[in-house]
């Protein structure tokens, strides 16, 4: 049995820790705010309640395998439903798709009647040529942790592929719209499409396949969830104690130097960015964080469009409203996310893409990326895309320093439930049995 000293109680640290608690290991999670959860969380106000952060999840059997291997499964916790339609995305000319998950078939029918016939098989060719990529990358590399040494030809030519998602986008489609559709994920989650290698653009696949899914009343439940698990597998969670370093002598971790005092360990798991503790800072000094979006969270009364779940409005800015928060008296708690060049306020910008709540606007909260990135100690949205070398110069499953570990978005070659799930799954793996 190792002792485990687990750095961040975001989603990729509590599931690292229920999953190294579960194999035997002694495990204390060390976490700078007064709750678990990270990103994953509820805001509340005035009888209004918004996600802080993911409102659905792709490939939902990332979190059922958590449960699965962490105590009892998920379905005993909470209940995970698919969102339908998954996003309905609307563009400058007026035209707009409301997107089906988890249907090759219905994701065409959709774009033929929505954007022009024709273009669902332009949609479909473009998404099934993932396929062979997932699997590829499925098992070389998001289910076991990645060694260039230990994959074939074609996963390592895949992962350091020169084709851009950019590129790859504009060969794929004329037209512009299906272009800003295949792009939008990617562009939300902070990076600029020509940084991004190709092989990225899989998650289109992936959604199409496997569908989009969330919580009834809001994903921020997977944070209490997690909670819970850590309590009944035993891990001694500290709460508001912050980690400033890690340990490390001859090459080893010995424990984390926290602000209450020093925490020995055998192993280490650092699950923050490594760029904020010192010793392991200079072996990623050349990445740098993807910025989360500019958050507005509005508690609307009155006479509120009804709008499914996630509306993605094309253009610069790119605006997001995601409608799933709860709201007193037959409101509505909706979460709108900016990306681009937002001059104006993020309502007035709203209100000129065609969605005008100006007047039912009863509460707002107003996050700037900075905000979020202070509250987080770091950006859950991970490692910037800056070119096929990003791939190098951030830290994966395991690190140059032979007992430590990285798990998060920042240890993950994308933001997200899914991803940050799997490198908990990847942090158990490496770890292995007490
Ligand atoms: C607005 C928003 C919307 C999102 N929407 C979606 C979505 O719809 N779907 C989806 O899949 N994903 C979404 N995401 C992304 C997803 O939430 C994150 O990728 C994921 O939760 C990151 O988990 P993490 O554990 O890596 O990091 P975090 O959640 O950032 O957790 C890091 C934790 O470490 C703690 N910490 C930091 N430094 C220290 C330290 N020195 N010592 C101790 N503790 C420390 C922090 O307090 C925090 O609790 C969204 C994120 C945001 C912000």
């Amino acid at each position: 049995m190792a002792r485990v000293v687990v750095v961040g109680g975001g989603l990729g640290g509590t599931a690292s820790a229920a999953r190294l608690a579960k194999l035997g290991h002694e495990v204390t999670l060390v976490e700078r705010a007064d709750r678990l959860g990270g990103a994953v969380g509820f805001l509340e106000r005035d009888g209004y309640r918004w996600d802080t952060g993911p409102t659905a999840t792709a490939l939902p059997a990332v979190l059922r395998d958590l449960f699965r291997k962490s105590g009892r499964p998920l379905e005993r916790e909470l209940d995970l439903v698919p969102v339908e339609p998954m996003r309905e995305h609307r563009f400058e000319d007026g035209s707009a798709v409301a997107l089906p998950s988890g249907s090759r078939a219905a994701q065409q029918q959709a774009i033929d009647a929505g954007l022009g016939p024709g273009l669902g098989d332009r949609w479909l060719d473009w998404t099934h040529g993932f396929a062979d990529t997932w699997n590829l990358l499925r098992r070389d590399y998001l289910e076991r942790p990645y060694s260039p040494d230990h994959v074939g030809k074609e996963t390592r030519a895949t992962l350091t592929t020169r084709t851009t998602l950019h590129r790859a986008v504009t060969r794929a489609f004329k037209d512009e719209r299906l272009r800003a559709l295949a792009l939008a994920g990617t562009v939300l989650d902070g990076h600029d499409p020509r940084n991004v290698p190709a092989w990225v653009g899989m998650t289109a696949y992936v959604e199409q396949n496997f569908g989009v899914w969330t919580v009834p009343g809001g994903m921020g439940a997977l944070a209490g969830a997690m909670t819970k698990r850590l309590g009944e597998r035993r891990v001694d969670v500290r709460l508001g104690t912050t980690v400033e370093d890690l340990v490390v002598r001859d090459g080893r971790a010995t424990g984390v130097v926290t602000d209450g005092g020093l925490v020995e360990a055998d192993l280490v798991v650092c699950a923050v960015d490594p760029r904020r503790l010192p010793a392991l800072a200079s072996l990623v000094r050349r990445t740098m964080p993807a910025l989360p979006p500019v958050v507005c969270h509005l508690g609307l009364q009155g006479d509120v469009p009804a709008l499914p779940h996630e509306v993605v409005l094309h253009g610069d800015p790119l605006l997001v409203v995601r409608t799933g928060g709860s709201a007193p008296d037959g409101g509505a708690a909706w979460t709108v996310l900016g990306r681009g060049r937002l001059a104006e306020d993020i309502v007035t910008a709203l209100a000129r893409r065609g969605v005008d709540v100006r007047e039912q606007v009863r509460v707002r909260v107003d996050l700037s990326p900075r905000d979020l990135v202070e509250t987080y100690g770091g950006s859950p949205y991970g490692v910037l895309w800056q070119g096929r070398t990003t791939l190098r110069h951030r830290l994966g499953t395991t690190t140059p320093v032979t007992n430590v570990f990285c798990a998060g978005a920042h240890a993950a070659p994308g933001a997200g439930v899914p991803f940050v799930g799997l490198s908990a799954a990847l942090v158990a793996q490496a770890v292995g049995k007490a």
